[in-house]
């Protein structure tokens, strides 16, 4: 057992502030928390970080394979539009991955998630030339690091036949993979979700795929839905029905379903999916670097998440940019409406890990956590979280950060080896800034 002595506990939403107080570790859970529990278990190792302990935060859409796109020496031809930036840009990425750039990209996401106090990130893994696999790949940055996450494949029918089917093989395969493994009596912390790219690159037949492995496997379908005006366009034009019409048509609307952007979804599709429980995960910087405009509609959504999209893990940085994008927009949210978002990631992990809790510093719930050390000049109440998380803090006061009971860093010190997976990544970026010259 683990006492973290002498800390005040931070819940970001609701917005909260303890007294100092003690939180009792046993394996993966936190078994107690009050004052006095050193005295009360005088055998257990004694922690004493100071600051303020919250839970892990939670990264609900986030690309690993772009991890090595940052500072990108490519000649890039310009676009007009999304679509062709997709393929001039992201889409050349993707099938420039190998397996070693795959399995560099997710040590180093990993690493850096875990930096900033994320302790699970919900992955949409794409790597056209290398799919069979790929999950298992992706995943030892996870296992390496200590990360907890939910990995899926993002199946599309965009270069050419059978793609589509050998995306929906590579999810089936690491979910019974996870189930296997869950059957054998072993602690799961990386799930699996059911990935498809957009509605725009993938067939009705592959959609019959997909929906039969949502079924069979008993996960939910992450997929990118009306990033840009043309899938929403598209899919009433080729397919004759809104994009949420069509996908709830063949069953892949569910309470595990993860929506990403969501922009050009009418009022129909989104009443669609609160009625079916779904979530839609948000990416305000990414959607302001890819221009696509804004989702007006965030304030509507049953369940609404942040994420990434790509650039990178920091999730504070990420409500942030939700906050001051909607504000800069004219919406009526304040922060502790994307710190809720925030906090809702902690749902979706319910959804994928039964029987087991996430987002409070409580008896019984994981222990996943991050310790900040953060010193005010302003009092921080249970009032004003917000106010502080938004003007104030910032994911480098993250000093410490715990994933199931497991410093994964520690008085910023990884326990995993931060500088070789950063020199692994510079090492294949080389290789991917090369093989992307390639394939114009
Ligand atoms: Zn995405």
């Amino acid at each position: 057992m683990m006492i973290i002595e002498n800390v005040r506990l931070l819940h970001f939403h609701p917005g909260s502030v303890s007294a100092p107080t003690d939180i009792a570790i046993e394996g993966a859970r936190i078994k107690e928390v009050g004052p006095g529990l050193a005295a009360k278990y005088p055998g257990a190792e004694r922690v004493s970080p100071g600051g303020y302990v919250s839970p892990g935060l939670v990264c609900s859409h986030n690309h690993f394979y772009s991890a090595l796109a940052r500072g990108l020496s490519v000649a890039i031809e310009p676009s007009k539009d999304f679509a062709q930036q997709l393929r001039n840009l992201w889409w050349r990425l993707d099938r420039a991955l190998d397996e070693g750039i795959v399995r560099a990209s997710g040590l180093a996401g990993a690493a850096e998630a875990l930096r900033w106090g994320v302790t699970a990130v919900v992955d949409h893994h794409a790597s056209p030339d290398f799919i069979d696999g790929s999950l298992d790949v992706l995943r030892e940055g996870f296992d390496a690091t200590g990360l907890r996450g939910i990995l899926c494949y993002e199946t599309t029918d965009r270069n050419g036949p059978g793609e589509g089917s050998a995306g929906v093989a590579e999810n089936l395969r690491f979910a019974k993979r996870v189930d296997a493994e869950r059957a054998s009596g072993k602690e799961i912390q990386v799930e699996a979700a059911i990935g498809a790219h957009a509605p725009f690159t993938v067939s009705d037949a592959t959609l019959g795929l997909l929906s039969g492995a949502v079924r069979s496997s008993k996960r939910g379908l992450h997929i990118h839905v009306a990033e840009d005006k043309y899938d929403a366009v598209d899919s009433r034009h080729r397919f004759g029905a809104d994009i949420c019409a069509r996908l709830d048509k063949a069953g892949l609307l569910g309470p595990k379903t993860i929506l990403g952007h969501g922009l050009y979804l009418s009022r129909e599709e989104v009443d669609l999916v609160n009625e079916r429980d779904a979530f839609l995960a948000h990416n305000a910087q990414s959607n302001m670097n890819n221009a696509v405009g804004y989702n007006h509609q965030l304030p509507l959504y049953r369940n609404a998440v942040l994420g990434t999209d790509g650039i990178g893990s920091d999730m504070l940085a990420s409500a942030n940019f939700a906050f001051f994008k909607h504000r800069d927009a004219g919406g009526p949210l304040w922060m502790d409406a994307f710190l809720r978002m925030l906090q809702d990631g902690n749902r979706l992990l319910e959804r994928y890990f039964p029987g087991r809790k996430f987002g409070r510093v409580e008896a019984g719930f994981e222990a996943d956590l991050a310790f900040w050390d953060y010193d005010p000049p302003t009092p921080l109440t249970d009032g004003n979280v917000a106010g502080h998380a938004a003007f104030g803090m910032n994911s480098a006061m993250v000093s410490s950060t715990m994933v199931a009971g497991k410093f994964a860093i520690r008085n910023r010190i990884p326990a995993f080896d931060y500088a070789a997976a950063m020199a692994s990544g510079r090492e294949q970026t080389i290789r991917l800034w090369k093989r992307m010259e390639e394939r114009k």
